[in-house]
């Protein structure tokens, strides 16, 4: 820029005729190259280390890629590389070379060992870094990456393909990135209870999530108003608890319903399907059973686990119901272990979301089994009863080699020895529970909850729950509080983003609620503190959208 400044100086001065031609030379190149310049900066979640070097790499329509080991000669501080054949990070490879081609019209082959030139992409496997730790430089002569895993050469990837897919020409800057993310659970979670979502809008949201270097999906699978997983042992869930007879329409003091049969629910094989899929994304799931609230949806088909044992209906009104699982009659927990066996069998992840939130005691109060194993087990109360119950519920998780993780209601009446948490009703139970040394998950209902307005004037906005959770202030929440020591703020996990849907009847509007607010949230987990800064944060999403433009995503145009 020095350089055409001053030769705009010298010229300038020649003529009038001069100046004039200059000057709009001067402001075409120069919007020009402020376009360009632009362009580079837009990967999302920004990487910890990046620097950008003034040449440019130029993509062709074929590029090649060889895999490398770098061995170390500790004896003269020698890196070695060996070009090796084995199938290494072969699904990854396949993913990005079916970005590469369907997005950006390029092919990806594996360089031929008879090629003396070098290949485009160099993927080195360097045992020595941390498991989701990559670098990539890219120069004149090609792109250079090195990780350690497979995880680690997804992340990069997931950044080469930004770099690519935001190009408005056939060249990238030439860079260096060293890149590891700053909290190990960056999750989303989708209500599939309330409405139903099809297996190809499940994965398009897990295409979504990883993206932008999301790792955690909360499946929310069972509810009040819908129970959504096959469990062979008691088709009645699939029978009857999967639907209802219709929903509650417009909003909640209005009690209008309208009588539209409503449900669905997912085979094991479509479960199976989804988690390999969102496996290969290097996403896991986290299955949630809810218990023992927000269980009127399995009750409706098995009376005889409540208190009362009558006839029930899968509930169509949204909120929270008295009827639950009767905490003292022994073969609910029979059901609910063998319900836990298939989930278990189904997800290969360390934790079961076993719900625990929102349980009224009112039926508990009265009920003359749920009194008995008060008296037996000598609890103090109805809340120490909910404790009992899933420190039950835990103990058998833990017997399969499992843990759990709950809604800070959990809290109440004492933890479960091994339990994790997650804060939704503010952070106070998150702080309480990382004191304590158990792990928690920060998703406080502000700014967490996706479900909320994202625009000050709501009548902009498609209707929905209430609350106000600008795409702002998810990019400033900090997951760890500041009442923490910085050894309880190890136990902070991360965070995650939620969208109920309640209000969200299609899943169009599940992207609308959950973009951009997601990448927000996904920079905010990934990227240092130190390197967070929202006005920069907005002019990188400016472009980055042409990602989400091109897979036709309704996302939010609010910046607030
Ligand atoms: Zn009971």
């Amino acid at each position: 820029m020095y350089f055409q400044i001053n030769i705009f100086n010298i010229l300038i001065q020649k003529s009038n005729f001069m100046r004039y031609f200059f000057i709009l030379l001067f402001v075409a190149l120069n919007g020009y190259l402020s376009a360009q310049s632009n362009v580079e900066d837009a990967i999302i979640p920004l990487p910890n280390v990046l620097e950008i070097k003034p040449d440019f790499y130029l993509l062709s329509k074929n590029m090649t890629f060889r895999v490398a080991e770098i061995a170390w000669d500790k004896n003269i501080f020698l890196e070695k590389k060996k070009f090796i054949r084995e199938k290494f990070a072969s699904g990854e490879i396949e993913l990005l070379k079916q970005g590469l081609k369907s997005l950006c019209n390029i092919n990806l082959k594996y360089h031929s060992k008879n090629d003396r030139t070098a290949a485009s992409l160099e993927l080195m496997l360097d045992k020595y870094m941390d498991s989701a730790a990559y670098t990539m430089d890219i120069s004149i002569h090609g792109i250079q990456i090195s990780a350690a895993t497979n995880l680690g050469f997804f992340y990069a990837f997931q950044s080469l393909m930004q770099l690519v897919e935001t190009s408005t020409s056939n060249r990238i800057h030439c860079l260096h990135i060293s890149d590891s993310p700053q909290f190990s659970w960056r999750g989303m979670h989708l209500d599939c209870s309330r409405h139903f979502f099809s297996v190809a809008e499940v994965k398009r949201y897990i295409d979504l999530m990883s993206l932008y270097k999301m790792n955690v999906f909360h499946w929310h699978l069972t509810d009040d108003q819908g129970w959504r997983i096959e469990i062979k042992k008691y088709p009645k869930l699939a029978q009857i608890s999967a639907w209802r007879n219709g929903s509650m329409v417009g909003e909640y003091s209005d009690k209008k319903f309208d009588s539209i049969p409503y449900g669905g629910y997912y085979t094991q094989n479509q479960i199976r399907e989804v988690v390999s899929y969102a496996a290969q994304r290097h996403i896991t799931i986290v299955p949630e059973i809810e218990m023992p609230g927000h269980s009127l949806a399995v009750l409706a088909a098995y009376p005889e686990f409540g208190c009362n044992n009558s006839k029930l209906e899968v509930g169509k009104m949204w909120g929270v119901f008295d009827d639950v699982f009767c905490a003292g009659n022994d073969s609910v927990y029979i059901f609910l272990q063998n319900v836990l066996d298939e989930v278990i069998a189904l997800f290969p992840g360390k934790y079961i979301h076993i719900g625990g939130d929102e349980c009224p005691k009112t039926f508990w109060k009265v009920c003359e089994k749920c009194q008995n194993k008060i008296k037996e087990n000598q609890l103090a109360d109805e809340h120490q009863l909910q404790s009992y119950f899933v420190q039950r519920i835990e103990k058998y998780v833990n017997s399969k080699g499992k843990s759990i993780i709950g809604w800070d209601e959990i809290l109440e009446g004492g933890l479960a020895p091994n339990a994790a948490v997650m804060s939704w009703r503010g952070t106070s139970g998150g702080i309480a529970a990382a004191q304590a040394s158990h792990f928690v998950v920060m998703t406080p209902g502000n700014p967490c909850y996706f479900d909320h307005y994202q625009a000050k004037n709501f009548t902009t906005q498609p209707h929905a729950i209430g609350g106000y959770n600008p795409l702002s202030a998810v990019y400033a929440f900090n997951p760890i509080p500041a009442e923490l020591s910085n050894e309880n703020a190890q136990y902070i996990l991360g965070a995650q983003g939620n969208v109920w849907t309640e209000y969200v009847l299609t899943f169009s509007q599940v992207e609308y609620m959950a973009m951009p607010r997601m990448i927000a949230l996904a920079e905010n987990l990934w990227t240092y503190d130190s390197k967070q800064n929202f006005d920069d944060f907005v002019s990188r999403l400016k472009i980055n959208t042409s990602l989400l433009d091109k897979r036709k995503v309704n996302y939010s145009k609010q910046i607030e």
